[in-house]
Parts: C-alpha cells; structure tokens; sequence
C-alpha cells in the first residue's frame, strides 16, 4: 500500500506515522507514505493557498488550484488515478469494514482540509470517497488522515507481526473483543479468569465468545443490533 497525503504540514503526518508498528512496517517496504505538501503548489511569491469565502462568513478557504496542481504531481508520480479521500466532518463515518476495503487499494490519495475547508469545485473535479472520522469537528485532515492510514495499515498484509491478531479483534463479526489478561496471574488480589489458566482451548474460546457478546451488549448495543 503506498499513500499519498496532500496537506499543509506534512511534518505532522510524517512524523505522526513513523512509530511503532506503522513505522517499522515503512521501514520494511509493507507500506509507503509520501506528503505532498500543497503550499509547495501555491503560485505565488506569498506562498498563499487560502482566500475569503465567497459569500461572506467566518475563517479562509483553501484554494482549488494549489489543491489540484498538488494532486496532478501526485498523480503523475503514481501513474494512474487512485481513489481520493477527503477526510471531512461531512463524510460517511469511518469504520472496520471501510477499513478492510481500503486496505485492498494499492494507492490511495488522501486530501487533508484545514481552516473552513476546501473550495468545493476542486472537490468535484477530484475526490471519490468523501469520510469523517466521527460527528466532531477538528481543525484539520492531518489527524483523520493519519486514524485512517493506521487502521488501514494494520489490516495489509505482514504488517502485524502476527496476523491472527487482526482477525479476532473489535468490530470482526460486530462484536467486540473479549477482555485480556497477562502475567501475573494475580495483581493486586485481582485474579486471571480460571478458565483462561485451564489450557482447555475449547472452553477457553466459548469463554470468549460469551464475553465477546456480554460486553458488547453492555458497551455497544447498537452493534448486536446489526446480528442478522
Ligand atoms: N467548515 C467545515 C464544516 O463545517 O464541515 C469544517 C472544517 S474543519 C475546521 C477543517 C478540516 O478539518 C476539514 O476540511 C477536514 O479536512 C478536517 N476535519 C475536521 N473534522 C473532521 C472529522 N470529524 N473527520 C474528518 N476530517 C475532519
């Protein structure tokens, strides 16, 4: 998966992302992330790329042109045209499945607003998906982008060390994942689930699903509602 992320501070994406398992996956060549910085495409010797909205109102608004002069060069580089995302309060709400389809891309463009947003024409001309990482506003694309490419990053392949630990967490089959314990055995008078201390793996993984289905009961109702 390679990603390209069209922004105003790119720093912020960059080093945001090369840490941890993400980072030592593009150190690996699993994945590629390249910031476009759109400032670099302003076209003038101001290095401006916001105006006042047609219109009136509050805040600046980015221009259409930087945005897709950076867009060319990104595209140019890539060869073809990959999906756009336009990270945005106004998108569909960002989710596992979403995840799971992305990660299947092989490049994919993300385009991060910042101030009031972005002239909508250059939008048209350019975006395919349109998503938000929940019903709260930010002040720009650059942490959505980076929520996104994370959880996107984690379903490619060899990027989690090991893989099972992708098929059974949150969110697979809507559930959520059952509680975990590690060494020790008991903390602070706080004692391991017996079961789990068993080693008799079948009961070891009904024990998970039922707690699988009671906290999700207990936490997010909403997604059992969704069980067909
Ligand atoms: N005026 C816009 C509106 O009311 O829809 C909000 C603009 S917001 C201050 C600036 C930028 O942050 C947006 O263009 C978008 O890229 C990003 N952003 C803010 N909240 C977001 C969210 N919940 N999900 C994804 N992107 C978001």
């Amino acid at each position: 998966m390679r990603y390209h992320v069209l922004t105003l501070f790119p720093e912020m994406v960059e080093q945001g992302l090369h840490t941890s398992v993400i980072g030592r996956a593009m150190d690996q060549g699993l994945i590629s992330l390249e910031c476009i910085n759109i400032r670099d495409y302003a076209g003038n010797k101001h290095m401006k790329v916001d105006d006042y909205p047609y219109g009136g109102g509050a805040g600046m608004v980015m221009q259409a042109e930087p945005v897709y002069c950076a867009y060319q060069a990104a595209v140019e580089k890539i060869g073809y045209r990959p999906r756009v995302i336009y990270v945005t309060p106004q998108g569909h709400v960002f989710h596992q499945r979403m995840a799971e389809e992305f990660a299947k891309e092989k490049d994919m463009i993300f385009l991060c607003g910042h101030y009031e947003g972005v002239d909508e024409r250059v939008l048209e001309e350019i975006v395919t998906d349109y998503v938000s990482i929940g019903d709260y506003v930010l002040t720009g694309g650059e942490l959505p982008a980076m929520v996104m490419i994370d959880a996107i990053s984690r379903l490619v392949p060899g990027v989690l060390s090991n893989e099972d630990s992708a098929s059974t967490e949150s969110f697979q089959d809507d559930l959520l994942e059952y509680p975990q314990y590690s060494r020790p055995a008991v903390w602070r008078g706080r004692e391991v689930p017996e079961v789990l201390l068993s080693g008799h793996h079948a009961n070891i993984e009904a024990w998970r699903k039922e707690q699988s289905v009671k906290r999700t009961r207990e936490r997010r109702p909403d997604l059992l509602k969704k069980e067909k």
